[in-house]
């Protein structure tokens, strides 16, 4: 098949071809023309592959309606929809008033985090900030319940002594726990289950706040959790302490998630007194979402394959996480590359183990021992940012990561493939978002769409990868339309979530506010 032809197939990639020139003025794609042909049958492949995964303005419209009834039907009782509607407890939101020294623990997937924060009230507000990062041995993941909770106590008791300033009794900690917890108050929770990988034994069912006192305690580390929060609802308080419009706060990084304030009288299975405020964040837990969304066998097959697939014959389990998330992209990428090198000879006689190994071009996880080192989250993301006429970082991307050899074409096929799957993902998330403010709306006129509002963004996949951020704005853009976009501002809040629980701790603080 000639490059003409593909470019039928695949206009975008093509098009971004055309558009941009070499120094010497001639058209990239003009230039590409020499350089190969592509294989006949991987690009009706791809075609189809842009076909299952396309999300056209109905379709996404589709999802904001049912991401706005899943949400009431969740808030009305328990059980009633995909959205768990989790109660945060988190009733009062930072003021910028709080002071003193605070400590953030997150424990999110990838990483685990020990932050401290010094708060110095409305004028000053953040006088000091540190913070470490320690990455979690893979051993771990599946140890006992006290084995990872003393490697948590224990590096942060390595943070808190490392310049002698540490806290003794007052030392009071916003713990950042993003795995799902059926929360009982505001510093107590009982883990649902282990997501993202985790297989730790022993937890499930317990409060994951006694089980880190308790580590404390072993470790004789005389600190305390005073807020449990989840990594959204961290986020969210972290980027309302700086701008009062922020309502919705958006996870995109290993997995996903988003929360929102929310009117406790609007919350039928709240029963209960209802705060002053009046007000609270709920934890939408949007990764089990599952309505309307385009899906792919690679998908299908994927879900089959994860540690976590659907518990009945025709449910996947957390299929929009799955969908949109970090942790799955490069998979699905990859499955659609291997069934392309297989079925159509994308990358020619290239041996193809390594494009055969499960998530072999995604993140790291599903934790698989017998792959080494197969931590390559930036993959898909790398490769889209490739400017090179031949497309050198794509080609050497698919050597080293996927053990393939490729030349312009089959690159240029991989980069659809990559942004198909992107497209995809953003736009559905972007979807999602607009289903919650539309919920917000329908309930309180102009809440929303009258006056700017903020969604806080954060996590590595809407950090670190350009055409997803692009493609989020984009649906959220179209299904708004203009005038009303123009209030709503989609923000990166950039370690919000850390600074978030030290808040949170600080506002839920249990020795008073200025220590
Ligand atoms: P976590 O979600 O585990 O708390 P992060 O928010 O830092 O951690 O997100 C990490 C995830 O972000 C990775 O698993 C990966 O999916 C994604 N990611 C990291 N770097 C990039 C990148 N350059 N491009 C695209 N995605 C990335
Ligand atoms: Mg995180």
């Amino acid at each position: 098949m000639s490059v003409t032809a593909i470019a039928t197939a695949t206009p975008s990639a093509i098009g971004s071809f055309r558009t941009r020139r070499s120094t010497n003025g001639v058209s990239r794609f003009k230039m590409s023309v020499r350089s190969g042909s592509v294989s006949m049958a991987a690009a009706p492949m791809l075609t189809k592959l842009q076909q299952d995964c396309a999300t056209p303005l109905p379709v996404i419209r589709n999802v904001v309606a049912s991401m706005s009834d899943d949400i009431r039907a969740g808030l009305a009782v328990d059980g009633g929809s995909d959205l768990k509607m989790i109660l945060s407890y988190v009733d009062s939101l930072p003021t910028g008033d709080e002071k003193g020294l605070f400590y953030a623990l997150d424990l999110g997937g990838t990483n685990f985090r020990v932050l401290r924060v010094e708060l110095g009230g409305k004028d000053k507000r953040v006088i000091a900030i540190e913070s470490d990062q320690v990455s979690i041995p893979q051993e771990l993941m599946s140890a006992t319940s006290e084995e990872l909770f003393d490697f948590i106590a224990s590096a942060l008791a390595n943070f808190a002594h490392k310049d002698g300033n540490f806290p003794g009794k007052k030392g009071e900690i916003g713990f950042t726990f993003s795995f799902p917890v059926k929360q009982t108050s505001i510093d107590s929770g009982i883990l649902i289950k282990w997501t993202k990988g985790f297989a730790v034994s022993g937890t499930a069912g317990k409060d994951v706040v006694a089980c880190l006192n308790e580590a404390m305690d072993r470790k004789g580390i005389d600190m305390r959790v005073s807020a449990l929060v989840n990594d959204t609802v961290a986020t969210l308080a972290g980027a309302r302490y700086w701008d009062d419009d922020v309502m919705v706060a958006v996870i995109l990084g290993t997995g996903t998630n988003a929360c929102y304030v929310e009117r406790m009288d609007c919350i039928p299975k709240l029963q209960g007194e209802f705060s002053p405020s009046g007000r609270t964040i709920v934890n939408l837990e949007w990764g089990a979402f599952s309505k309307g969304l385009p899906l792919t066998v690679f998908d299908r097959d994927m879900d089959a394959a994860s540690i976590n697939p659907g518990e009945q014959a025709n449910s996947s389990f957390n299929i929009f996480e799955k969908t949109i998330s970090g942790m799955y992209l490069g998979e699905i990428a990859r499955r659609a590359l291997l069934h392309m090198a297989e079925e159509g000879s994308l990358f020619g006689k290239s041996m193809r183990e390594k494009l055969s190994m499960p998530f072999v071009l995604g993140p790291y996880l599903f934790r698989n021992p017998t792959i080494p080192n197969c931590c390559r989250t930036p993959d898909l993301s790398t490769m889209q940012q490739d400017g090179t006429e031949d497309l050198h970082t794509v080609g050497s991307v698919l050597y080293n990561v996927a053990g393939v050899e490729s030349n312009l074409s089959s690159r240029k096929i991989v980069l659809e493939v990559c942004d198909t799957v992107v497209k995809r993902a953003a736009r559905l998330a972007g979807a999602g978002i607009v289903g919650i403010l539309q919920k917000i709306e329908e309930d309180t006129k102009d809440a929303i769409f009258g006056k700017r509002t903020v969604v806080a963004m954060d996590g590595g996949l809407y950090e670190r990868y350009p055409q997803y951020r692009r493609y989020l704005k984009e649906a959220v853009a179209e299904l708004l339309g203009p005038e009303t976009y123009q209030n709503i501002v989609i923000e990166h809040s950039k370690d919000g979530s850390g600074i978030g629980a030290a808040l949170l701790a600080a506002t839920n603080s249990k020795y008073g506010r200025n220590l």
